[in-house]
């Protein structure tokens, strides 16, 4: 519970402990903090917006005359206490009932997912997708429709806590789509292989493009289908700059094109079919459409390819 202020004293102690910079003077006329605050006009902009005929207009402020922005404000100490405390007590109070909002929505959200035999939208991505990388490229792949109505129906549950027995129908029928796709896509003609491991030279067709916005820039990532006799593999990894300036803004058009290029190959923890491409280099598209006589896969280079990888 907390501490009753009752004189200017108690006043005096609250504000040493809890507010060290505010000065306080005392007067003739009792104690007084002695604070510098923005004008309250205009909040220490100088400048003050209000509506005029439907329109908001700004304008420099009356109250500081958008020059002595800051003043030298004095109150009572007892009152400055209590303001102070009750706007500190609103806060917490505040931030406490957004809390457990947030916590008893996502309760009674995981119930319902939860009874009604379904993942939430993060946890089927996880189990859905090999790496995250794998789970990026299928938002942009044949399923992304499916998957972000997943997703805008987990958000709907999780600001709600709740959605329609309808909502949930729809999801579960999607999630089963895409999982089935999946399943159906592993079992049948696209039988998946281990991926080669160590620096190799490998061709495989883009399947999907993928741009991000880091800390280095825009970085642009690639997803190839790698062919060999036992089965498929993904790989995933930049764009070979040599390629990426050729279709520099219009990296679409690379969906569905063959590439040639040397990298190291670091399998996925999840899933032997998906590897990183780390270290590209020596990168080549296939001639579009065509046999690609200038593909350097013809070329022998022994030693560099992968055991069983074909075009
Ligand atoms: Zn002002």
């Amino acid at each position: 519970m907390a501490r009753q202020i009752r004189t200017d004293q108690d006043a005096i102690e609250w504000l040493a402990e809890n507010h060290p910079g505010i000065a306080i003077c005392e007067t003739g006329r009792g104690q007084f903090t002695s604070e510098i605050r923005e004008c309250r006009r205009c909040g220490g902009s100088g400048i003050f917006h209000w509506i005029s005929m439907g329109r908001r207009v700004a304008g420099g402020c009356f109250g500081c005359g958008g020059r002595n922005t800051e003043k030298l404000i004095h109150t009572r100490v007892l009152k400055r206490a209590r303001q102070l405390r009750n706007n500190e007590t609103a806060r917490l109070r505040k931030e406490k009932k957004s809390r457990d909002r947030v916590a008893a929505n996502t309760a009674s959200a995981n119930a319902l997912f939860e009874d009604s035999g379904l993942l939430r939208f993060d946890a089927f991505i996880a189990k859905a997708y090999p790496s995250e990388e794998a789970a990026d490229g299928a938002r942009e792949g044949r399923d992304r429709h499916a998957l972000n109505i997943l997703q805008d129906l987990d958000r709907k549950a999780q600001t709600w806590g709740s959605i329609s027995e309808n909502q949930i129908a729809l999801y579960s029928k999607l999630a089963n789509q895409i999982t089935d796709a999946i399943e159906s896509g592993e079992a049948s003609a696209e039988a998946k292989v281990a991926t080669p491991e160590g620096r190799h030279e490998i061709t495989g067709k883009i399947i999907s493009i993928k741009h991000s916005d880091g800390e280095w820039g825009i970085t642009c990532r690639m997803t190839i289908k790698v062919e060999t006799d036992a089965g498929i593999w993904i790989g995933n990894g930049t764009l070979p700059r040599k390629v990426y300036g050729q279709f520099d803004g219009d990296t679409e058009n690379l969906v569905g094109r063959t590439i040639t290029l040397t990298a190291t190959i670091e399998r996925s923890d999840r899933d032997d079919a998906f590897g990183f491409l780390k270290r590209p280099g020596k990168a080549m598209l296939a001639t579009e459409g065509g046999a690609g006589c200038s593909s350097p896969q013809l070329k022998s280079a022994p030693g560099s390819a992968p055991e069983g990888t074909r075009r």
